[in-house]
């Protein structure tokens, strides 16, 4: 048995977070820190490491050498692997805790929060300055989309000697990371801290530029040696049922989106305002959580999230065994802030009143179960049908792929079955993060942009 146990008091007090868009965790003392890092066993072979962290983390490393004040050591081993640990360390789920091997039978070590004070710490004393190539190779690449992939194939490629411009959308730099994951979660200083950095490498930012659009990827191609796609999947997944077209029925990102452009100075009004509304989110998942916090804070009435699926279980099910990354319950701290959450409940149809919507249909379902524990059809439970009172819809239910909005349609690139877009090495146009995978996490988002970094290395360098 451990002798020191898992800090669980991580956030600052709800009354006091549901005033504000800081950060929702608070700052752990030094002391509470370190006493975390001497929880890491520095296993003979570490899971954490090999297999739960997508970019190879050498966490029981970072944490030995951080347990005993040793910084530079700490951030010199963290960023062989990782070129940005300042976002992971704040919105990483921990897919390396699911693999720590303390957690087989007691709670894992407390990875994110002992990477976030090595980063953090390395900044503070001066260690985090600029990356320069040694030597520029004369080739040149375009990079669009500068959320998570994009930023970090454009560190990459920049470190190995490539010319890298970034071409972005929207107003500002950053992708999801800041448009879409709250302030509450990441601090937007962090994004800029970040930018300016890579800016001071050399890199170009070329933002309220959508390619296909505003520029051709034709010229683009001609500009550069190589181009990559890191454009995520910005399509949300719809719920087409009757009553659809009433007022008040939003996609999450809409809502979300419009709280981060108000709070960075963008917007002088929400867009949609959640303040005085009784909100039903729809969708169990991250996305439908931020919108739960979002909606607190902005003064919402009641806030409900409702979920087709079943309640995963509190502890790890045979189906996902140690060390992959399990399906269980998962309270944010969104939920720890108040509202109800249901599961098994289906929509049928959006109730109007003067063309506004006031509530929702829904009936309960039970769910049949396969082999391995997993649910795999859902019935109908009869009788079951009422109407949830709302008069402020938020769609959560995840994204179905990439953009039609001339990029792709101009390249005239293959897609998956499940929409995922492909490269087409032979033009040197290369694909990564979510669209090329399917929306997913900002850890696997940049592991993914690790390995276009070493083909484009391979076929150009
Ligand atoms: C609300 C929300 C909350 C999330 N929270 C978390 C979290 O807490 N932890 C976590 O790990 N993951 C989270 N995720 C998932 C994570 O944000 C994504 O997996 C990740 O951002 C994907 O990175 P990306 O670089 O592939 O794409 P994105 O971050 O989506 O960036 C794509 C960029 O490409 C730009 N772009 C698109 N088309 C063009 C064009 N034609 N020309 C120029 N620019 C273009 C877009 O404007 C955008 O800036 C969240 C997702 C959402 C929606």
């Amino acid at each position: 048995m451990l002798q020191i146990q898992r800090l669980h008091d991580i956030y600052r007090p709800v009354d006091e977070r549901r005033q504000d868009y800081r950060e929702v965790e608070r700052t752990l003392s030094p002391e509470e820190v370190r006493r975390q890092m001497q929880r890491c066993h520095n296993c003979g072979i570490p899971f954490c490491h090999g297999s739960g962290c997508p970019l190879g983390n050498a966490v029981p490393d970072v944490n030995a050498a951080a347990a005993t004040d040793d910084w530079t050591t700490a951030y010199r081993i963290l960023s062989q692997t990782s070129f940005f640990p300042e976002f992971t360390c704040r919105v990483c789920p921990a897919l390396c805790e699911a693999a720590c091997c303390c957690s087989v039978t007691e709670e894992a070590v407390m990875v994110r929060q002992c990477e976030k004070r090595v980063i953090e710490m390395a900044f503070e004393r001066g260690l985090v300055q600029p990356v320069l190539p040694y030597v520029r190779n004369g080739k040149t690449i375009g990079v669009i989309g500068s959320g998570p992939s994009g930023l970090f194939v454009a560190e990459g490629l920049n470190r190995a000697g490539f010319t890298v411009t970034v071409y972005e959308a929207n107003h500002r730099p950053g992708g999801l990371l800041r448009y879409g994951i709250p302030d509450f979660k990441l601090d937007k200083a962090v994004v800029d801290r970040r930018i300016a950095l890579m800016e001071q490498e050399g890199i170009r930012f070329e933002t309220d530029t959508r390619v296909g659009k505003d520029i051709s990827a034709a010229y683009l191609l001609r500009r550069h040696d190589a181009m990559v796609l890191a454009i995520g999947t910005t399509a949300p997944r719809d719920l087409q049922i009757p009553g659809r077209e009433l007022h008040g029925i939003h996609f999450a990102l809409e809502f979300l989106q419009g709280q981060n452009r108000v709070n960075n100075g963008e917007l002088a009004t929400l867009p949609v305002n959640a303040k005085g509304k009784d909100v039903l989110v729809i969708g169990g998942g991250d996305t439908g959580s931020d919108c739960m916090g979002t909606a607190f804070r902005q003064g919402a009435a009641s806030v409900r999230q409702v979920e087709i699926m079943p309640r995963p279980p509190e502890a790890r099910p045979a189906s996902t065994p140690w060390p992959s990354w399990p399906w269980i319950l998962r309270t944010s701290s969104s939920h720890l802030e108040g509202g109800a959450r249901e599961w098994n409940v289906a929509s049928d149809r959006f109730v109007g009143s003067d063309g506004a919507v006031c509530g929702v249909e829904v009936h309960q379902v039970q769910w049949e179960y396969g082999a391995d524990g997993r649910p795999t059809k859902p019935v109908v439970v009869e009788g079951s049908g009422r109407v949830i009172r709302t008069d402020l819809v938020l769609l959560a239910m995840g994204f179905t792929g990439v953009a039609h909005d001339g990029l792709v349609e101009e390249l005239q690139l293959k897609q998956t079955p499940r929409t995922a877009l492909m490269g087409d090495a032979s033009r040197h146009v290369y694909v990564t993060g979510d669209c090329a995978n399917g929306a997913t996490l900002v850890v696997r988002a940049m592991a993914d942009a690790k390995r276009v970094v070493q083909n484009i290395i391979h076929d150009l360098g």
